[in-house]
């Protein structure tokens, strides 16, 4: 299902032909055997707490002590450990993303950011292995980038609300009901619908992206909260989109940032663009994560609410200690199926390799070079 903009930012019209297959893989029974996997883990590696440990490792810790206590920390140190000494001897490297929880982010990630910034990473480190720390979709796109690494995902049902909510039938869909009009995919996507699309976008330069086609009309895909908010910026397009969302960041309302702000004056409201326009309107800053760390870095408000995956203020909070992060947060249960146990498993035993058969890496990664080329020559 799909609706398109006015080039003043609302909407009419919907089609059911393009009501999306909506599978929420994190709702499916996990494909890994848990206890198998424990039972080989045990009798490989130590992996008892140890508070002795934890603390030769204080150094790792202190980049996560506001959020992860003495205790759990001497649950994690024994994998922090283990994973750290593996990738030397498979000559790997973690790239993690933003969402992870905390001991993932800072105990074992070498690179930490966004989705495009780690699958531009992916292009620039040495290792043969690449240890993705976040969704299916993102090891997809550093294989993309990355055809001769062997890029493992820790558990293969990570997915994404948005990744799942499109398919490459749905692009063609799409182009026969807009003849002409150029399709700009977030890189929130399977590589098969980055394959079918003409440019990617980030959540950070969506907005440049679309007003620098050659169209009036432009196919947004396939978040429709990020599509109506570049709708807002860009009002000289007639920006039509897709019906999918992130199941994160629909789930915050206007009406509760209202009540935030009045119960709790003096924080800063930050809000990610995947969330709906109204949230985003309410917000005092809306960004993507890298964005949304840079304000937060470079205002140090006294209080801010992170209108956006749990782990982000987490993750940043020991950078930031004169910064109070309050109030609710929303956790993605894709992002939250990564754990150290399975990151360990999978470099041990080289289970999650991510494969993309080569005809659609292809295509798919002349869409994202076409973002990265037009992004540098636009200056972002
Ligand atoms: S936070 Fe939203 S967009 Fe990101 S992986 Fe989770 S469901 Fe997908």
């Amino acid at each position: 299902m799909e609706k398109s903009s006015t080039s003043s930012g609302g909407q009419s019209g919907s089609n059911p032909i393009f009501k999306p297959p909506y599978i929420h893989q994190a709702e499916i029974s996990p494909v890994f055997d848990l206890p198998a996997q424990r039972a080989y883990l045990s009798d490989k590696y130590d992996l008892a707490p140890s508070p002795e440990l934890a603390a030769s490792m204080d150094d790792i810790y202190q980049r996560m002590a506001r959020v992860v206590s003495p205790v759990d920390w001497a649950i994690y140190a024994p994998y922090v450990k283990a994973i750290n000494d593996l990738k030397a001897e498979r000559n790997a490297v973690i790239l993690g993303h933003n969402y992870m929880t905390p001991e993932i982010f800072h105990g074992i990630s070498d690179f930490g950011g966004d989705s495009l910034q780690l699958a531009i990473k992916a292009t620039e480190v040495k290792e043969d292995v690449i240890v993705q720390c976040g969704v299916h979709f993102m090891a997809e796109t550093s294989k993309i980038l990355s055809p001769n690494k062997t890029v493992l995902i820790p558990d293969m049902e990570a997915g994404c609300s948005l990744a799942e909510s499109i398919t490459a039938e749905g692009i063609a869909e799409m182009r026969k009901q807009y003849p002409g009009a150029p399709v700009v995919t977030y890189v929130n996507t399977t590589a098969e619908v980055k394959a079918a699309s003409d440019i990617c976008c980030t959540s950070s330069n969506a907005a440049q992206i679309v007003a620098a086609q050659d169209s009036h009309t432009v196919i947004m895909t396939p978040d429709q909260y990020l599509a109506q908010n570049v709708a807002r910026d860009v009002p000289q397009k007639n920006v039509v989109w897709w019906e999918g969302s992130c199941i994160v960041h629909e789930q915050y309302s206007a009406s509760d940032l209202r009540d935030f702000r009045e119960w709790n004056p003096g924080t800063r409201l930050i809000a990610h663009p995947e969330c709906p326009p109204d949230v985003v309107a309410e917000a005092d800053f809306s960004g993507s994560t890298s964005g949304i760390i840079k304000y937060v870095t470079d205002e140090k408000p006294e209080k801010a609410l992170l209108i956006t995956e749990c782990s982000m203020a987490s993750n940043i909070a020991d950078e930031l200690p004169e910064v109070d992060f309050v109030g609710p947060c929303n956790m993605c249960p894709y992002m939250k199926k990564i754990t150290l146990e399975k990151v360990l498993y999978s470099l041990d035993t080289m289970t999650g390799q991510v494969e993309v058969d080569a005809d659609v890496a292809e295509k798919a990664r002349l869409s994202v070079q076409r973002m990265i080329d037009l992004s540098r020559q636009l200056g972002l």
